[in-house]
């Protein structure tokens, strides 16, 4: 196989493929090959080879979008960065991956200059510094596309470090054709389907969409930035059929338009547990929403639901996708259907490892099942998945073991929430106490209203006994809830009013 994009221009030439939001340009997909092959022809000429790492560090947009697909042209390892992270936290990753080039725009040159330590930077725009390369002046060379083999190396993607440092986690040309294989098989594909780029490129979720449309033959409409009313606006303006968010997102969104378009067949919805509140939105407004499970580990979705399921079960992802197998496994054994344990998963779409196996002391990421993905879970009566929260998140509590998870949902579905993160602080007396930290929609909100709803609906033991408010929830630099901010944060919150009291 060759890059997918070629096998895709040679057969549908000038069906649409990507829609530019910022400039409102459109390219068909031999217009986006034609770009590509200049791209590819610069990473040439610039001195990469094939088999070699290459780091991206840019925004969303046209020329992201060409590097991408240019690196499986030259048969490149691409590794997508984050460019939210700050200069020393980009030079531990860039560390990691042997980069042979490093590519920065405009915006991120500064820092990809201070963290590339020694690795060559190239520019896709005009270059401040000296020691940065231009892609813009050097001369494309001509490319011979390269051969593709189910088990290389495709993309290396750094997970969001949400339990420690982000690893980083390979990808193969076979992983991702069977996660855009089976993610077909439950979403769907139409001709005419435009998938809105929402999720930044360094995220699996971002970039699957990308690969998946040149598969399918389908269109991207891209924006370099998020901002949820004008995706909104989009999803109506592009008659865009299917977006993938985080929960944050698509409620902000909801919050900023009342609802989306009619247009759109398949919301995809993952990332972190669905609120209830949220989900009912979705069905008050006939929203097609997909709530999934998945992680960087498995090239994305792992179980995805469909709408009427959800509505029926908001607390469940819905089946695995096809050749995807998932073992509930407690003390080293699979447990009974309805028991929790943890999540393993194994199947086309799991990575064969870490790169480098550079994951410091971990404990090894596979067991006899397959990927331990450190998510508990159970299977319901029918087969669906419920995800519960990270094994280490569960709070031991006189005995008890709290699902922290439960308790979220029913904070944020409290009037007068916005948003509420849940952990144990560590107790004297319990070993661990349930502590809320809420994010008030206004400053009526008392901490003894927030506790009388909790006791209406959750037994005594998993009743918070600290309630703190914040402006926010401290999240990591790619957006998921940061829980050890969370602990200090409420820890020094119900200090100073101890102090004030
Ligand atoms: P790290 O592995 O570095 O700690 P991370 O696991 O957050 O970070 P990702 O691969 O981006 O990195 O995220 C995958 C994780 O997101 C899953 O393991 C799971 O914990 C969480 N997740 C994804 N979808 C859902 C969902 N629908 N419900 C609950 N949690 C989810
Ligand atoms: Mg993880």
């Amino acid at each position: 196989m060759r890059d997918w994009l070629g096998h895709r221009a040679a057969a549908t030439p000038n069906e649409l493929a990507v829609i530019d939001a910022d400039s409102d340009t459109r390219w068909s997909y031999s217009g986006l090959d034609a770009a590509v092959d200049e791209t590819a022809g610069r990473l040439a000429a610039l001195g990469v080879q094939p088999g070699e790492q290459v780091g991206m560090l840019t925004s969303t947009g046209f020329l992201s979008m060409c590097l991408l697909h240019a690196a499986q042209r030259l048969g490149l390892h691409l590794v997508p960065l984050n460019s939210r992270l700050t200069a020393a936290e980009l030079a531990a990753q860039i560390e990691q991956v042997d980069l042979s080039m490093l590519v920065c725009d405009a915006d991120t040159e500064p820092e990809a200059v201070e963290a590339a330590d020694g690795v060559p930077v190239a520019s896709i725009d005009e270059p401040q510094w000296d020691s940065v390369q231009s892609f813009k002046t050097v001369e494309p060379e001509s490319v011979t596309p390269a051969e593709w083999a189910r088990d290389d190396t495709q993309l290396i993607v750094f997970t969001s470090g949400s339990t420690g440092r982000p690893k980083p986690v390979v990808l193969t040309m076979g992983n991702l054709l069977a996660s855009a294989i089976a993610s077909a098989f439950r979403l769907g594909v139409d001709p005419d389907d435009r998938w809105l780029l929402t999720l930044s490129l360094y995220h699996v979720g971002g970039i699957a969409p990308i690969f998946r449309s040149t598969l399918y033959g389908t269109a991207v409409v891209l924006r370099s930035e998020f901002e949820p009313g004008r995706a909104a606006d989009d999803i109506d303006r592009y008659d865009v059929t299917v977006v993938s968010v985080v929960p944050t997102m698509l409620k902000r969104m909801l919050d900023r338009r009342g609802t989306l378009s009619d247009s759109l067949r398949v919301v995809l919805l993952g990332g972190a547990p669905a609120p209830g509140s949220l989900l009912r939105r979705c069905e008050n407004y006939s929203i097609p929403v997909h709530p999934t499970y998945g992680m960087t580990e498995t090239a994305s979705q792992v179980a995805t639901a469909r709408p009427q399921a959800a509505f029926e079960n908001p607390s469940a992802v819905g089946a695995p996708l096809l050749w995807t197998d998932l073992t509930i496994v407690d003390d080293g054994g699979s447990v009974e259907q309805g028991e929790t344990g943890e999540i393993v998963v194994a199947g086309p779409t799991v990575t064969p490892g870490y790169y480098g196996d550079r994951v410091g002391d971990d404990e090894d990421p596979f067991c006899e099942y397959g990927l331990r993905t450190g998510d508990a879970g159970y299977r319901t009566d029918d087969g669906a998945l419920v995800v519960c929260n990270r094994i280490d998140d569960r709070i031991h509590s006189g005995g008890e073991t709290i699902d922290p998870g439960e308790i979220v949902d029913v904070l944020r579905e409290q009037h007068g929430i916005d948003d509420a993160a849940v952990v144990g602080l560590p107790d004297e007396e319990w070993g661990e106490r349930v502590a809320a930290l809420v994010v008030p929609v206004d400053s009526d909100l008392t901490r003894s209203a927030v506790e009388t709803a909790c006791r209406d609906r959750l037994a005594d033991f998993k009743v918070p006994k600290t309630i703190e408010f914040d402006e926010d929830l401290p999240r990591t630099a790619s957006g998921s809830l940061d829980r050890e901010a969370v602990r200090e944060r409420l820890q020094e919150l119900a200090d100073d009013r101890a102090a004030a009291e």
